[in-house]
């Protein structure tokens, strides 16, 4: 039995003994995790028991038969990171996938069970996982959990417009700002293994002068865009660090979560400010629903001012896995191209090394 803290969460594994028959394979663990969270303790005394299947070799083993450590992140972005550190060293499960709202996201049974079973569970923080957070910061009683972007200095972070006493999570938006966040995923995988300290050290030096190239790349591009058009309209405000680093202004129609609703006059103001301002182009997010950017795109066509959809931006979830898209670099690459292509600077069409589709 692994207790992870008594009061909050109880593991339990058996390897099914080969006299059992069932049709799983070989050396498949039974286990019973019961989980009880204060909050759950809040609305109700239940217990919540779950029974599951916990498959072998669920997170791989390297070449040479050593145990890779069990890392979990919530997001995509988070996920990249450490991989692109740990290599074969370690095993890296992200919870959200392509699409996936991070703001609005709760855990599943399957994300228990990877977050019990894991050495090291990474989080964004300042509040972007909101759903998560009270399960996240119980299991730290416990366990090895970092929140990578509360980590970063607080005189580098900006300020919530939908929360006082916030900082705005979205601090990917900025590869500068970024590469902080790696080495602060760099320092916990090195306090999860200390074995592998030497090659963590080398992924995330190579990683980080990719990183650097990513920064360039974006200032150059973005450069290019004329002073008058640099406005990023966008459902959310998943864009202020990138506005800020970029001399951007950014206009997301729902405040920094996206749980809010934007009302009718907001639109309405929006819509004054593209006519105003003579913006031609506004940006739908993967992760959000476009009906805000419909309703605007309708507004200022009823006041003769013609508004394209300039792209598609990769705002709190990368692109599918396998694709260039499904990476960090990939994912603020397509961003990059896609803002000063739509906004009249010059990118070429398949980005900073030829890989966008
Ligand atoms: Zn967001």
């Amino acid at each position: 039995m692994a207790t992870i803290t008594n009061r909050t969460l109880i593991f339990d594994c058996w390897v099914i003994p080969a006299y059992v028959s069932v049709s799983v394979p070989s050396g498949t663990r039974l286990c019973t995790i019961e989980i009880e969270t204060k909050r759950m303790r809040e609305i109700s005394r239940r217990l919540f028991f779950v029974v599951l299947l916990v498959a072998p070799l669920a997170f791989g083993q390297p070449a040479d038969g050593q145990e890779r450590i069990r890392v979990v992140a919530t997001t995509g972005m988070i996920a990249d990171a450490a991989r692109q550190i740990g290599g074969n060293l370690i095993g890296v499960q992200a919870l959200m996938g392509p699409g996936v709202d991070p703001h609005a996201y709760r855990q599943t049974r399957t994300d228990i069970a990877a977050m019990a079973k894991a050495d090291l569970v990474l989080w964004n923080g300042l509040y972007l996982e909101a759903q998560l957070e009270d399960f996240l910061l119980d299991l730290a009683e416990g366990a090895r959990v970092v929140a990578v972007a509360e980590a970063v200095p607080q005189d580098l972070l900006l300020g919530s417009e939908d929360y006082d006493n916030r900082f705005d999570p979205h601090l990917w938006m900025d590869p500068e700002l970024w590469s902080r966040v790696v080495v602060v995923v760099r320092e916990a995988l090195i306090d999860a293994h200390p074995p592998g300290e030497a090659v963590f050290r080398t992924n995330a030096d190579a990683y980080l002068a990719q990183l650097q190239k990513l920064a360039s790349y974006t200032d150059d591009a973005l450069s290019s865009v004329p002073a008058d058009s640099r406005v990023v309209v966008s459902s959310h405000d998943a864009f202020n660090y990138f506005g800020h680093a970029y001399g951007f202004d950014v206009v997301g129609i729902q405040g920094i979560s996206t749980e809010s609703e934007a009302g009718l006059r907001r639109i309405a103001e929006l819509v004054d400010m593209l006519v105003a301002r003579d913006i031609r182009a506004v940006f739908v997010e993967t992760s959000v629903s476009d009906r805000n950017i419909r309703a605007l795109i309708e507004g200022a066509a009823a006041r003769d001012h013609r508004v394209v959809v300039g792209g598609e931006l990769y705002s709190d979830a990368m692109g599918e896995p396998g694709t260039y898209e499904g990476t960090y670099i990939g994912m603020i690459d397509h961003n990059t191209t896609t803002i000063t292509a739509a906004l009249g600077g010059k990118a070429p069409d398949t980005g900073m090394q030829g890989l966008l589709n």
